[in-house]
């Protein structure tokens, strides 16, 4: 489904990422690891298209992508919530699902400014995808609560469940277990390995390694912007170079 091929980034002339290649198959879950600096962060906002590339090529289904803009990649089915990503302040959770949706639609601001009965039609729609996202990560019943004032590891879930309103066919998550307790991490985990099971591709940046090694078909390993290993999890628990750049600190 993707391949990412030789993709280069600098900042100040240091490599964030260098010839990074790497194939995803339908389906999979493809962990990501390495340690802080590594580039992991760098390789999926160059995937998603928020950040350019500056050689490499990015092709999903057969299709060149690196060109695009984030939002053609979006409508394309890549999906992902940023590292840290923040909620929107003073919403309801369900106006911060329906944001994102919102944003992904044809009808732009100026058939909402006028409402336009096609933008009436898709602000329906939008309601009802942002309802169904949040049932999809169990947050019906909070959907009227002012977002920030959830717990941690339900606002993460809703960060999750915004992406899920696009359908996404490539899913990237972002560390999105950072900062969790133990059970809100198990809640998400089972949450990924449901999405996972349904079919959903999805790439998962995590520091857990324990996490990733349960959850992930193969893993990525990243360190100084480099792929220094490639395998499923059994493989890279026992790479030499992976225990020397990562897993022996
Ligand atoms: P990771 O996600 O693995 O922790 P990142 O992809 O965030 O790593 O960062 C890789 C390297 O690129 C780091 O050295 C980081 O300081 C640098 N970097 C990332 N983003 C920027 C930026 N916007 N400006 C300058 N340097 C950056
Ligand atoms: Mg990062």
């Amino acid at each position: 489904m993707l391949d990412v091929e030789r993709l280069s980034r600098t900042f100040g002339g240091v490599y964030a990422n260098r010839d990074v290649s790497l194939t995803v198959a339908d389906g999979e879950l493809r962990g990501v690891i390495g340690p802080n600096g590594a580039g992991k962060s760098t390789l999926f906002t160059m995937i998603s298209g928020h950040l350019h590339a500056q050689s490499g090529r990015i092709t999903l289904d057969g299709q060149h992508i690196d060109r695009l803009p984030p939002h053609r990649r979006a409508q394309l089915g890549v999906a992902i919530v940023f590292q840290g990503a923040r909620l929107f302040p003073g919403m309801s959770v369900l106006a911060n699902v329906a944001v994102g949706a919102t944003s992904r639609t044809r009808a732009g601001a100026v058939s909402a400014a006028l409402r336009l009965p096609r933008h009436r039609r898709e602000e329906r729609e939008i309601f009802a995808d942002a309802h169904e996202a949040l049932a999809r990560v169990g947050l019906s019943e909070w959907a009227d609560r002012d977002a920030e004032q959830l717990p941690l590891g339900q606002q993460r879930r809703l960060q999750l469940a915004r992406a899920l309103t696009a359908s996404p066919k490539l899913l990237l998550l972002d560390e999105p277990a950072s900062g969790l307790r133990a059970n809100e991490r198990r809640e998400l985990s089972h949450l990924i390995r449901e999405l996972h099971r349904d079919g959903m591709t999805i790439m998962l940046i995590e520091h857990d390694v324990s996490m990733v090694t349960s959850l992930a078909d193969r893993i990525t390993v990243l360190d100084l912007g480099e792929v220094i290993a490639d395998g499923t999890p059994d493989e890279i628990r026992r790479d030499p170079r992976v225990i020397a750049a990562y897993l022996g600190k």
